[in-house]
């Protein structure tokens, strides 16, 4: 071998921490390395969390690794959520396997949201992750449009992630640009994103060259407008003697009605009012439309719409009076 293919050769074994083979090479070549080099790597092996790599090359390169060196990046990893080259050097470094600082980092990684190394630690300390750190890690990791480690933070604590913090997921992730992420995350929500946040997105993705992304993103955008386009929603009040006779109601959801006031917890007598609409709102746009004509047209505040009464697109407005209060602030249950 010519010598700068020798060189190359020895350049790449050192820089994927083969450090002892490097050594073996540029002796029987006759190719010299210094000190100073070697140490170079060694400590750019202890910088990425290689620390076995790092005392195998100190040892074959005769240069003394002191203990507080390795010490301190066992603790430098620890900071940084480096789990695994953590407990690594914890033995290495011949550190007593500290359960109960692994279990605080676990905790601290959780509620910075950064679940794969919480979990890791907690499984290294032996303990199970609480369910109340699961839940902030989960709610974290949707507001930084992280949904798989989000949904998986919440599936752990065996909970459901609640819409709100879907939402806010959804919407970070069309704000980054990351169509699928973002339409999944809505779809578990059981909303429609608004389209022109669809259509932003696609935007970005354009800008960036992802035209898949792209693609997906007003290939949606266009879906929601032609929904919303073809159908406008029709609104029909019906009454209850007319719902209860009606085949078309579904048994399971023959239950649904007013449950509390929610000003004065009457739980007992309200006068309510149906409305039955030709499809759900399919937008944030759309409901706030909704929230007009019921305010306007029927002078109602607050009601609750219920899909899948109808087991098809149709759903039910329930709407109460409370006849204590006269509050039309009112919890709807089975
Ligand atoms: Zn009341």
């Amino acid at each position: 071998m010519r010598d700068e293919k020798v060189i190359v050769y020895i350049k790449e074994r050192l820089e994927t921490g083969r450090m002892p083979e490097a050594i073996e090479i540029s002796k029987a070549a006759g190719v010299a390395l210094s000190k100073e080099e070697l140490k170079g790597y060694i400590y750019k092996y202890l910088e990425n969390g290689w620390m076995p790599k790092a005392v195998e090359g100190s040892k074959a390169a005769g240069i003394e690794l002191p203990k507080e060196v390795l010490i301190d990046y066992v603790n430098k990893y620890l900071e940084e959520g480096q789990i695994y080259s953590a407990i690594e050097g914890f033995k290495i470094a011949g550190m007593p396997p500290l359960k109960d600082k692994l279990a605080m980092i676990g905790r601290e990684c959780l509620l910075k949201g950064k679940l794969y190394p919480g979990l890791e630690a907690y499984n290294f300390a032996e303990e199970t992750p609480p369910e109340e750190e699961l839940i902030i890690c989960g709610n974290k990791c949707f507001s930084e449009g992280q949904l798989y480690p989000g949904l998986e933070a919440y599936k752990i604590a065996n909970r459901i992630p609640p819409e709100k913090e879907l939402i806010i997921c959804g919407n970070k992730c069309f704000n980054e640009g990351h169509p699928s992420p973002g339409l999944e995350a809505y779809k578990k929500a059981n909303r429609t994103p608004p389209k022109e946040t669809l259509r932003a997105c696609g935007q970005k993705c354009l800008q960036e060259g992802r035209h898949e992304d792209a693609r997906e993103a007003f290939v949606a955008s266009q879906k929601i407008e032609e929904i919303i386009e073809a159908k406008p929603i029709e609104i029909k009040e019906i009454s209850l003697q007319e719902l209860n006779d009606s085949k078309e109601i579904e048994e399971a959801w023959k239950g649904f009605g007013p449950k509390a006031c929610l000003n004065c917890e009457n739980e007992g007598v309200f006068k309510e009012r149906y409305f039955i609409l030709s499809r759900c709102p399919e937008s944030i746009e759309e409901e706030e439309w909704l929230d007009e004509i019921m305010k306007k047209q029927y002078g109602i505040e607050h009601y609750g719409i219920a899909a899948g009464v109808f087991g098809d697109h149709r759903g039910l407005i329930d709407s109460a009076v409370c006849r204590k209060c006269g509050s039309q602030d009112v919890f709807f249950d089975f």
